[in-house]
């Protein structure tokens, strides 16, 4: 693998409050319904779709903060 990625390569994904932590969930490929499955998070905690909230005061998850301050996601605004 090289290390010069260009950045449009790298998954994009946003911050959102579930659960005790925000975390990033990564953009889905497509617009495929979510509606009564689960997403992952970056660092693979499940939550039903549609479950999660706007990024609030919640501790960050250290996974998902740890992702995005390496660089191996792009953070995007909210869809929603
Ligand atoms: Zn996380």
């Amino acid at each position: 693998m090289a290390d010069d990625q260009p950045t449009e390569d790298v998954p994009t994904g946003y911050w959102v409050a579930f659960g005790y932590q925000n975390h990033v969930l990564p953009v889905p490929a497509d617009d495929a319904p979510r509606a009564g499955t689960k997403v992952a998070a970056l660092c693979g905690v499940l939550v039903p779709a549609g479950e999660e909230s706007e990024r609030d005061d919640r501790p960050v998850c250290a996974w998902c903060s740890g992702e995005v301050r390496a660089g191996n996601v792009r953070l995007v605004p909210s869809p929603s």
